[in-house]
């Protein structure tokens, strides 16, 4: 007998390996892992389960990944516009950061979380931060699954400017506390939650951390991860100090490796891309962060040459701080970024985009074999999208509508691991009401302590 049967489905995209598209498709569930894909006679037939849901006009979908996201930068949102990446970093995100209370990193990771499984994430990737095991706790209690990290850095001072003084640490502590970080956390909550290594970009890095971060993601059977190539700041800071680009250095280093997953990827040069290609490294591109502080992501980037190449990249929302957490909007915003930049219309399929928030994502995670698809002895995440929404109609093409004119506001149901975490568009395990009042509690108390107050207040007169 199943636990769950997901049936009727107006549309099913398996995402498997012949992209099947399936109508009337259902999906059987037994021990968190799917038991049944197909048509939903025969599954229905097969597998008598304990509950079922109707999936009538429904698009049901793997659930999606995100694959770069910091969830304690949920209460940024409008403290960084207008900037550009030395000062977006130096003078807004690490004071910013360098100011949060712990009570204020709780209320951001759980606004966070809420607003990723509310979009139709069920597996995110935190770009590490100072609370990792807040983070593994809300998002673990949450049902979701994910990847946290503590973040690193050893150098205070570099040509792109000067860490808080609480960020300093040595890189004797860094390791000791990023390692504590894995032991602690990794394989928690039912092996839902991964714990990493990290270090939060190179320019604050020294050589030895970044191979000894390396080394203890091999030690421990988990990844690394960093920000690489961003922005030509960090491209030049790295050329003057090291004398060469960000992933030459981390080639010279040694440490490219198929456990490393490397986000923005923007700036990388022609010899840069065949070391990601040579040595498998996961990427990620993270779209509207790019656009809205213009980093130049899409117009140097080369996603849809990584993608041709067989380079696993996902997509990352990044932050609260660049306006959107909603992969079906970064979707859009990829698709259409390529598009644009090149005049070419084919540059960046649907198909394709889809592929980055599921598959990609699910290689990006090392998961590749266990999430991204609707196939047999994966783990049970999807995402079921409403199609009884002005948005979606007409529907000729799912894949086209979910990525041209969806938004997570049509996410009906979220599934993880066979338990239902969304149902009609509210989310089950995490009280909504309560998390965005203590965001609006909190929210005051924050923007005092950036000193930021004057820099973000709306530049029209108010009465
Ligand atoms: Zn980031």
């Amino acid at each position: 007998m199943a636990d769950l049967r997901i049936e009727n489905a107006d549309w099913l995209l398996t995402l498997d390996r012949e992209r099947r598209i399936l109508r009337d498709g259902a999906v059987a569930v037994a021990d968190g892992k799917i038991l049944a894909v197909g048509k939903t006679d025969e599954v229905a037939r097969a597998h008598p389960a304990q509950r079922v849901i109707s999936a009538r006009g429904k698009v049901v979908t793997p659930g999606l990944v995100d694959s770069h996201i910091h969830t304690t930068f949920q209460m940024s949102r409008g403290l960084a516009d207008e900037v550009g990446s030395k000062k977006f970093l130096f003078e807004r995100m690490y004071p910013y950061e360098a100011a949060l209370s712990e009570a204020d990193a709780l209320a951001s990771i759980r606004l966070c979380v809420l607003e990723l499984l509310k979009n139709g994430v069920t597996t995110f990737i935190d770009a590490g931060n100072y609370q990792p095991h807040l983070t593994a706790e809300v998002a673990g209690a949450a049902g979701m699954r994910c990847v946290v990290a503590r973040s690193s850095f050893d150098v205070a001072a570099s040509a792109m400017g000067v860490l808080p003084p609480s960020f300093i640490e040595t890189t004797d502590q860094a390791l000791e506390r990023a390692e504590e970080t894995v032991r602690r956390l990794h394989g928690s909550h039912g092996g839902r939650v991964h714990a990493w290594l990290q270090f939060r970009g190179l320019n604050n890095s020294t050589d030895r951390l970044i191979i000894e971060l390396k080394r203890l993601a091999d030690r421990h059977g988990v990844g690394v991860q960093t920000h690489a190539c961003f922005a030509r700041d960090t491209m030049e800071s790295s050329r003057a100090k090291h004398g060469v680009t960000e992933i030459e250095r981390l080639e010279r280093l040694g440490v490219l490796d198929a456990n490393v997953l490397l986000i923005h990827v923007g700036w990388a040069t022609e010899a840069e891309l065949s070391l990601l290609r040579q040595h498998d490294v996961k990427c990620v591109a993270a779209p509207s962060s790019s656009l809205h502080n213009a980093y130049g992501n899409i117009r140097q980037g080369h996603v849809p040459e990584l993608l041709e190449s067989g380079v696993a990249v996902g997509l990352g929302s990044d932050h609260a701080s660049s306006g959107i957490v909603d992969l079906c909007q970064e979707m859009f915003l990829v698709a259409g970024g390529y598009k644009e930049v090149r005049t070419d219309p084919e540059a960046m399929p649907p198909e394709r985009v889809l592929e980055m928030a599921t598959l990609h994502g699910a290689r990006c995670a090392l998961r590749g074999d266990e999430i991204g698809a609707l196939e047999v002895g994966r783990r049970a995440d999807l995402a079921l999208f409403d199609t009884a929404r002005p948005e979606w109609q007409p529907l000729y093409n799912p894949v086209a509508n979910l990525v041209y004119s969806a938004t997570g506001k049509s996410v009906d149901t979220v599934i993880v691991d066979g338990r239902v975490l969304v149902e009609g568009g509210r989310a089950l395990t995490l009280d909504e009401g309560a998390i965005i009042e203590e965001a609006r509690r909190r929210a005051p108390g924050i923007l005092a302590k950036t000193k930021l107050g004057d820099l973000v207040a709306p530049k029209w007169p108010v009465s």
